[in-house]
């Protein structure tokens, strides 16, 4: 079975001693993961160790960053690059995220350096795609997030792409409250799919987990999760909830 991912996203949020208790209120949980399982906390940059060493004992819990710079090291005052989060064993690091797309001009181009950067540093990125409420209204998603994998992704090898985690991410549902239904998460999650496999096959592309994100609930992560080309989720404000983030993994297929 293809992986099955829970991914925390805590933005800008929580201070350190918050996301402690946070981690520990989760953890405490005691959910026992399946091999095809994991959960990630994608945390603030100053927060990754800890929550490195909280999760270290636990099988298939893993600290994620939020983000990498696109260039492999230097004179970029404030940067974090994917080599650093290696040295401290970051395994996972989101890639692309619509805000960083919209705040700081991320653009595809960009995205294709962060992802090979995050390959030769054995970091997994969780590449983010999705369209804006005015795309989706002029019924073009398909292809604009066609585009975005081709542009940021097809770059990559086989071998490497197979190991990457996609989030589709429509950003009109993103902190919004508004989820997008069952029926447009199966269709462009199966579309991205297809969008995969044209390039790499149908078995690469059905190796390939695609999470769904955008106001992923408590109540409706099951319901999302159960379609079948949807492995899990990306979840922003619900990770910050102790119980909801638990009954959240607890959807997982
Ligand atoms: C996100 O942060 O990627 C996200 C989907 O946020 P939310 O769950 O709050 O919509």
């Amino acid at each position: 079975m293809r992986r099955q991912i829970a991914a925390a996203n805590w933005k800008m949020n929580c201070t350190f001693q918050h996301g402690e208790k946070l981690l520990d209120e989760i953890l405490g949980a005691k959910i026992a993961l399946q091999t095809h399982q994991r959960v990630l906390f994608a945390v603030p940059y100053p927060y990754l160790i800890m929550t490195r060493s909280e999760v270290e004992e636990e099988l298939n819990y893993y600290a994620a960053a939020q983000n990498c710079y696109n260039k492999q090291s230097g004179a970029f005052t404030g940067e974090v690059s994917a080599e650093m989060l290696h040295s401290i064993g970051v395994l996972y690091c989101i890639i692309g995220h619509s805000e960083r797309r919209e705040y700081f001009n991320e653009n595809n181009m960009m995205l294709a350096e962060k992802v090979s950067l995050c390959f030769e540093n054995s970091i997994t990125p969780i590449f983010c795609c999705g369209e804006s409420l005015t795309i989706r209204e002029a019924g073009t998603q398909n292809d604009f997030v066609a585009t975005q994998l081709k542009e940021s992704l097809f770059h990559l090898p086989a071998k490497k792409i197979r190991n990457i985690i996609i989030a589709y991410e429509p950003v009109w549902a993103i902190g919004t409250g508004k989820t997008a239904t069952i029926e447009q998460a199966q269709e462009m999650h199966q579309h991205l799919r297809s969008v995969l496999a044209g390039q790499y096959g149908t078995n690469i592309a059905n190796e390939i987990s695609i999470l769904y994100g955008g106001s992923v609930k408590a109540d409706n992560a099951s319901e999302l999760f159960n379609c079948p080309d949807v492995d899990g989720g990306l979840v922003g404000g619900a990770s910050l909830v102790a119980e909801d983030f638990i009954k959240i993994i607890n959807a997982l297929k």
